[in-house]
């Protein structure tokens, strides 16, 4: 940021005022030592943070295209304690738990390679998602540098793109080592999609597995088939096709009574398989619910969505204050038009081929639209009105016997906002089920003990919900395979099977 000052006020001890003349310059984040950073070709680019799945297909799609490109392991606990030791204090357990995640993999490079500190800082390249707005997102890269710096790793090279502005480029990054292009995005988000179905069903799959371990072990394989497609660029489609035999092989029970649990919040609070929530989906299933988990294609038509809303509020005030129509977004209007298009029509058909027919990426005006009467649309950050909007829809639609919202520790958005307007609509909607649940990254036994709480509940609401139904004499035997996925008025699987034979 450049400054038009070109001197500074001072007073002494004495209270007399002087003036130093100071020239405006570009303030830069440049490393004390002169770094021989090494070239394209032999730069390797470091992310994470997704789900497991995700990850990896993430790092097959970037290879297919000559990225050299390694995702870290899942953040654990010792990352978090890295994130907090190298870290500033007051920082979101997401920041703690990624950031510490990349000290602890460059550390564990250093310690088991015998790369230096050096070299590593040469050749390794970190990618991250950034962004402004009203929470901590927008310090990430501050976070990364500061804990980096201190770790040993001074100069290392981090790259960021905006999740709701399109894409920049970190200042200390050469635009020659890695080209944000149309077709990184695409592939990347193909890669998304892919995971999302295939963690959908997953978790619609595992709780219901005869034989533990399983749906693992199919996945897996999917994991394989469709990283070897983006590989050899083969036809993703046809790869989903084949998973499709490798899920239809699991043998299943699906007529147990289980509890149906939303598991929301804070994007990655929500989202991540492990440590960064204590391993909430895990968890759940263990102890005989089956989750239905937010897919990372809905931030991303979140942020679509608010893309959307920025630009008909630009074009109205340029209408109000000029009386004239502004035609100068019609190209962005157009782009985010056809990246919504785009990104559904990847999704129905990669859902068709493998067999996930009973989900519809959620609809944002619906979604909003619900949401409007009790959170302001305009107040982004976090998931925004987001949380508020799947609770009304899981009561309103009785998608689920429990909803719960996680959020790391003092989340702005998710545990300041949404929260405090979730008490009003429980105290419209009384049969809501909801928790709502903060992870710190400690007290395990206090956040399961919560959840267990709820649980109880939900699983009763799962009972009662199955004895109200009529179990015929004869149950086809269709109802256990996994394609079948009937239209219900009810939550849970079993139910929704038994009452549409
Ligand atoms: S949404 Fe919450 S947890 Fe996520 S970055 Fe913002 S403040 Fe941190």
């Amino acid at each position: 940021m450049s400054s038009k000052c070109t001197s500074i006020k001072m007073t002494d001890r004495n209270g007399d005022l002087s003036f130093i003349n100071q020239k405006a310059t570009q303030w830069r984040d440049i490393p004390q030592k002169e770094i021989h950073y090494a070239p394209k070709e032999e730069t390797i680019f470091l992310s994470g943070g997704l789900t497991l799945l995700q990850d990896k297909l993430v790092e097959a799609a970037l290879n297919s295209m000559s990225i050299n490109f390694t995702a870290l392991p899942n953040p654990d606990f010792e990352s978090f304690q890295k994130g907090k030791a190298f870290g500033n204090r007051g920082q979101c357990n997401p920041t703690y738990f990624t950031v510490g995640n990349l000290v602890k993999y460059l550390q564990n490079l250093r310690d088991e390679t015998g790369l230096s500190a050096e070299e590593i800082v040469e050749k390794y390249v970190y990618i991250t998602a950034g962004g402004c707005g009203p929470c901590r997102f927008g310090m990430y890269i501050t976070e990364y540098k500061k804990a980096l710096r201190d770790a040993g790793f001074e100069g290392f090279r981090l790259t960021s793109f905006e999740h709701d502005k399109g894409i920049f480029q970190g200042d200390d990054i050469d635009e020659e080592i890695l080209n944000f292009t149309p077709k990184f995005f695409i592939t990347l988000i193909k890669a998304v999609i892919i995971g999302d179905i295939i963690n959908l069903l997953t978790y619609k799959m595992r709780p219901y597995e005869i034989e533990k371990g399983s749906v693992d072990k199919a996945v897996t394989q999917c994991k394989e088939i469709v990283s070897k497609a983006f590989l050899e660029h083969r036809s993703l489609i046809k790869a989903m096709w084949k998973c499709r035999s490798m899920l239809s092989q699991v043998k299943l029970n699906r007529l147990q009574p289980k509890a149906k649990v939303m598991v929301m919040g804070e994007f990655w609070a929500a989202m991540t398989e492990g440590d960064g929530n204590y391993n909430l989906h895990r968890f759940l299933e263990a102890e005989g619910a089956e989750c239905i988990p937010q897919p990372i294609t809905n931030r991303l038509m979140l942020s679509i969505w608010e893309a959307e809303q920025a630009l008909y509020k630009t074009e109205n005030l340029y209408i109000e204050s000029s009386k004239k129509v502004d035609f100068s977004n019609v190209k962005t209007r157009l782009l985010i038009k056809i990246g919504k298009a785009a990104v559904k029509t990847h999704f129905a058909l990669y859902a068709k081929a493998i067999g996930l027919h009973d989900y519809d990426i959620p609809n944002m005006e619906k979604l909003a639209a619900l949401a409007k009467e009790y959170y302001t649309l305009d107040c982004s950050g976090g998931e925004g009105h987001l949380e508020v909007a799947h609770l009304i829809e899981s009561v309103k639609h009785n998608l689920s016997h429990l909803v719960i919202s996680i959020k790391p520790f003092g989340c702005m958005p998710s545990s300041a906002v949404s929260d405090g307007v979730q008490s009003l609509v429980t105290n419209r909607y009384p049969e809501a089920n909801f928790l709502s649940i903060e992870t710190s990254g400690e007290g395990a036994a206090n956040f399961y003990s919560r959840v267990q709480m709820a649980l109880f509940k939900a699983k009763q609401l799962a009972k009662e919900e199955f004895e109200r139904i009529e179990v015929p004499e004869y149950i086809p035997e269709k109802v256990h395979n996994y394609l079948y996925q009937p239209l219900s008025t009810k939550a849970g699987t079993a139910a929704q099977l038994i009452e549409t034979l």
